[in-house]
């Protein structure tokens, strides 16, 4: 039986449901928005429905989660989205036989069932509704990453949709022996580049923790100094370049959240996450002694220093694992959205604290909306022999950045997007950034920025392949491949890699 997707065209009521993604900021006219979306249900259907529309030649595009930070699946005038959310089986197909993730699986979906089947999961994001189409293809890093390293580390085969240089569609099953310079691409360099993912496989996957530990501690901005907020980056900053690269702590997935002051309403908070490598949450020595760190900075001073004290101080709570990790996650919302990243080898320096604490606190710059998610990173996701086999590049990184900004109205677009590139090119502006990248994470610093949290703001920059992979050689590479396997560039965006 041939198969029949579902085609929504702009005649249907669904069309302006579902020409957009997560981020509503596109598209942003009608005229930038696709001519239809086609929804497929499994791997027949997408291979068709790209064969119709590459001969009809109409430009695809591919949304599996519809959580890209660009306008990479959304804007696409009069051309088709190639929607996979319904192509989202998660198993394993028979005993023994590798795991299999379709990419149209949210996140969600893969967590609760590789741990209701299978007892295993992936090392991958907090968001519920992300797709794994978008996600693994860039890296895919979440919670246990510290511990379990990144997604992609764990892929061994993929199944992929190419075109040939005469407009044909190629399946092919692509792993170390068979493809592997695609198979490496595909592993990190970020989906929509190369072809349609149809699914991930994955020989092992790791054991599904049982148990973890949250906690958390706030500072309000009321008594926060400079001198007081530079000591917070320090000690949080010399945590993850000292004892945090050490195995003993991979369990501990932390993050340091720095919004704005409020006019010293708000706080700044450390949230963590812990288990140890069996997966429990027994022993809470190092999630204290991580905590403990900033003892100086909490009034009043801690008491006691019993586990009792400290548990109630740092509101500790035991839960199970997946419990706290399907409750980490959006529904999925509609927002307007900017991002930005870093990726830091070393702990903040003055420069950069100067710049946050002006910008958090400038009663002149209107910071509503901003948050600065800064994530404890390194363990397993460092492990240097992946740096050769994956295409992801970062791998030295003790810190990673997210610059988020939310708004609900078109009208203050501008003013939003101006916010987010002055204060970011502001923190990677001075001698701590070499002369020929001014205004970027890069040089002994820094590892540039993840593509997962794509920002075309950084096409300005002639380095930006440099930045998103790295000085190595691997962009190179990746054009080679790309040269190889869509020589008629079939699957871009404004950051794909170009041939
Ligand atoms: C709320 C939220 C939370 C997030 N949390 C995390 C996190 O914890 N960790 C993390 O690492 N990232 C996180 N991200 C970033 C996320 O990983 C990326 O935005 C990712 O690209 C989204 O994948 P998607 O399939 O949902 O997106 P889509 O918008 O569908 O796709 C993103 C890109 O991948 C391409 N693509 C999608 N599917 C395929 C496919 N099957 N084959 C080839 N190319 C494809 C698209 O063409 C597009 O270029 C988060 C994003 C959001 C919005």
């Amino acid at each position: 039986m041939q198969a029949v997707p579902v085609t929504v065209d702009r005649k249907d009521p669904r069309f302006d449901t579902l020409k957009r993604g997560n981020n509503i900021r596109f598209p942003a006219t009608d005229a930038e928005a696709a001519g239809r979306i086609v929804l497929c249900s499994d791997e027949a259907e997408v291979s068709a429905a790209l064969q119709r529309i590459v001969a009809s030649g109409i430009r695809p595009t591919i949304r599996s989660g519809g959580h890209c930070y660009e306008d990479f699946v959304a804007n696409n005038p009069n051309g088709a989205i190639i929607d996979l959310s319904l192509h989202n089986r998660v198993d394993a197909p028979a005993t023994g036989k590798p795991f299999r993730v379709a990419s149209g699986a949210r996140l969600g979906e893969v967590y609760q069932t590789l741990y209701k089947r299978y007892d295993v999961t992936l090392p991958a994001g907090t968001c519920y509704m992300v797709g794994a189409g978008g996600h693994i293809s860039g890296g895919g890093y979440g919670l246990l990453a510290r511990q379990r390293g990144l997604t992609v580390d764990w892929i061994t085969a993929i199944d992929i949709l190419t075109i040939d240089p005469h407009g044909k569609v190629i399946e092919r099953h692509i792993d170390k022996a068979h493809d592997p310079d695609l198979f490496r691409a595909c592993r990190g360099a970020g989906g929509g580049n190369f072809g349609i993912i149809t699914n991930f496989y994955f020989d092992t996957l790791p054991a599904s923790p049982q148990q973890v530990a949250e906690a958390s501690v706030s500072f309000p901005w009321s008594s926060m100094t400079e001198e007081k907020f530079t000591r917070l980056l320090a000690l949080y900053g010399d945590y993850w370049n000292g004892p945090g690269r050490t195995p003993e702590t991979w369990g501990l997935s932390v993050v340091l959240t720095l919004g704005p002051s409020k006019h010293g309403a708000g706080n700044i908070n450390i949230a963590a996450q812990y288990c140890d490598a069996n997966g429990k949450a027994s022993d809470l020595s190092i999630l204290y002694d991580f905590f403990d760190r900033f003892a100086e900075l909490i009034h009043p001073q801690p008491a006691g220093k019993s586990d009792e004290s400290k548990a109630e101080r740092y509101s500790v709570k035991l839960r199970p694992w997946l419990e706290a990790t399907l409750a980490g996650s959006d529904s999925g919302g509609t927002v307007r959205a900017k991002y930005k990243s870093t990726y830091m080898k070393k702990p903040f320096v003055q420069a950069e604290c100067h710049t946050l604490y002006k910008f958090l606190n400038s009663p002149n710059i209107d910071a509503h909306g901003f948050v600065l998610a800064v994530d404890g990173y390194g363990g397993a996701t460092n492990n240097p022999d992946r740096v050769h086999d994956t295409a992801i590049a970062q791998r030295s990184s003790i810190m990673k950045l997210q610059w988020q900004c939310y708004w609900a109205e078109a009208s203050e677009d501008a003013a939003r997007l101006k916010f987010m590139d002055d204060f970011y090119t502001a923190m990677y502006t001075g001698p701590h950034v070499p002369h020929e990248y001014q205004g970027t994470p890069f040089g002994e610093h820094y590892e540039g920025c993840y593509m997962n949290y794509a920002d075309a703001d950084m096409l300005r920059y002639t380095h930006w392949p440099q930045l998103f992979y790295g000085a190595a050689g691997l962009y190179p590479q990746l054009q080679q491949v790309k040269y190889q396997y869509d020589a008629n560039n079939i699957f871009h965006s404004s950051m794909s890699v170009r041939a």
